[in-house]
């Protein structure tokens, strides 16, 4: 057999290799990319297979070996070249012309069994037209960290990509904000689309709106399939594709808000088209209610702090507008937009009464839990108790007596010493009890499920990665990450 027919074979029995790609991105002709080849990494240690989406893509994953990973989405055979997608953005409040897929490509599309139709991309699988003076590569942590906090942000019901694979390559990194030398990966995600706002907003710079028209039209078969299809929305697809995105990432921050979740880097080219949240760098998940909360060392003025992600994200969509203004009257873009806060505030409630146990608002009397809602967040502001803490504390503790004395909300929870006894803390706990007083009985015990659905004991706060990175680092134990990992999918 000679070396041809060997890769072949590789190819054609691997099951990653032979899933239905389609060439969406590719059929837009060549404006829109470049195509590049991946790096020769000197390693290929496979050391994480997210086999919990294998199914969405039709795969078995008793059917598909390491080595298969190994083969795909390691030493990249197969499917050469990639294509590294071309976008600008506005970069903490800077506009950026210099952007592109610097440490990545699309890796390919691939049509899920839902329908659907997702992006591979990779992250840190070498240099591109647009790596600039960077090195292409991501280090380990940087995507131990990324698989961690798209699984968790998952579990917790936020509109996530998440990670395919990763692949440890054997290369020594230096970076400012790691201890280097520092070790290195590549990593899938697999997402909605890398389609960013920042794709967009290069079209509108270097201005051409025939591309514009075109990559919008896509975007809309693609990702907003019933604007497409339906004759009353012919007309004005358009103006309803960007109401329908301007709700999508109202709901996508109100789901950051509630998981107590900062993204960090809320630049424009990490915003995606279909409203999806993706790239997870300096993220951080907040300890307490602190709405000033910085995750990112380098946001000095704290633009992308926890409480600021809405106006962001507004702002932001606000600024895609020049881009669209050629193809959607003003006036349209202008009453969408206006409707944010509202999408935002009622996603947002919805998603803290489920973490207070009310996933089903029947039987409530809604002024009741409202006010409910926002005498938690005083409290949590107030006292700085741990944010996660608290929620879990609720569901560890929930007694059915709760609802007959309110003198037992909370009594037999050990971490608030002494906060008891403030005057808020008793309002709270009046409320919460007067709250299930009111509900039939039989619908108790789905509060109690509802907390501990919603509620779960780990967060993925600072020092819980840092400790599964300690491992890794120190004695190359990854068993204290496959369990965290567990962990959070299952939302123990
Ligand atoms: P990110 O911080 O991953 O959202 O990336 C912002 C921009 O910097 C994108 O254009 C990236 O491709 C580029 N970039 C980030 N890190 C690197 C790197 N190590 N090498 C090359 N380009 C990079
Ligand atoms: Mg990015």
């Amino acid at each position: 057999m000679n070396i041809t027919e060997t890769a072949n074979n590789i190819n054609s029995e691997n099951p990653l290799l032979t899933l239905k790609y389609e060439p969406a991105i590719e059929s837009l002709g060549n404006e829109y990319y470049d195509q590049v080849i991946a790096e020769q990494f000197p390693q290929h240690t496979l050391r994480w297979r997210n086999d919990a989406i294998l199914p969405t893509l039709g795969l078995n994953p008793r059917f598909v070996k390491d080595e298969d990973f190994i083969n795909a989405f390691g030493k990249f055979q197969g499917r050469e070249p990639f294509l590294a997608l071309r976008y600008h953005g506005y970069q903490l409040g800077q506009y950026n012309p210099q952007l592109g897929d610097g440490r990545g490509f699309l890796y390919g599309q691939v049509r899920g069994t839902d329908g659907q139709l997702y992006d591979f991309g990779t992250k840190g699988s070498g240099k591109t037209p647009y790596s600039r003076g960077g090195d292409g590569m991501l280090t380990l942590k940087g995507g131990v960290r990324e698989v961690l906090a798209a699984e968790a942000l998952h579990r917790l019901g936020v509109r996530t990509s998440r990670c395919l694979s990763m692949v440890e390559t054997g290369l020594n990194l230096w970076r400012g904000d790691e201890p280097s030398p520092t070790r290195s990966s590549v990593m899938i995600r697999m997402s909605k689309s890398h389609i960013r706002f920042g794709t967009f907003e290069r079209l509108h710079y270097i201005q051409r709106p025939d591309l514009t028209k075109k990559l919008l039209d896509h975007v809309i078969e693609i990702y907003y399939p019933h604007l497409h299809n339906s004759q009353d929305a012919l007309e004005d697809k358009y103006a309803l594709f960007y109401a329908e995105l301007v709700k999508r990432v109202a709901e996508l921050v109100a789901q950051w808000m509630a998981a107590g979740f900062c993204h960090a880097v809320l630049n424009t080219d990490n915003m995606s088209i279909t409203g999806e949240s993706f790239d997870y760098g300096p993220y951080g998940f907040i300890t307490t209610y602190d709405l000033y909360f910085t995750a990112a060392y380098f946001d000095y003025y704290k633009r992308y702090c926890y409480s600021q992600q809405p106006e962001i994200c507004k702002l932001n969509l606000e600024l895609l507008q020049e881009t669209l203004k050629g193809i959607i009257h003003e006036n349209d873009l202008d009453v969408s937009l206006s409707k944010f806060g509202e999408y935002y505030q009622a996603e947002y409630r919805r998603l803290m009464l489920q973490k207070l146990g009310f996933a089903n608002l029947a039987n409530l009397q809604i002024n009741e839990v409202d006010h409910l809602l926002s005498l938690t967040l005083t409290y949590l502001h107030e006292t700085q108790v741990g944010y996660h803490q608290f929620f879990y504390e609720m569901a560890n503790s929930f007694d059915i007596n709760w609802r007959d004395d309110q003198a037992l909300v909370m009594s037999k929870s050990e971490i608030f010493p002494g906060i008891g006894k403030s005057e808020i803390f008793d309002n709270w706990c009046f409320l919460y009890h007067q709250i299930l007083n009111n509900l039939p009985i039989e619908k108790i015990e789905q509060v109690a499920e509802n907390l501990r659905y919603y509620n779960p004991k780990t967060a993925l706060l600072r020092p819980v990665i840092e400790s599964v990175w300690e491992q890794i680092t120190e004695v190359d134990n990854w068993q204290p990450f496959y369990d965290l990992v567990t962990t959070l999918q299952e939302g123990k």
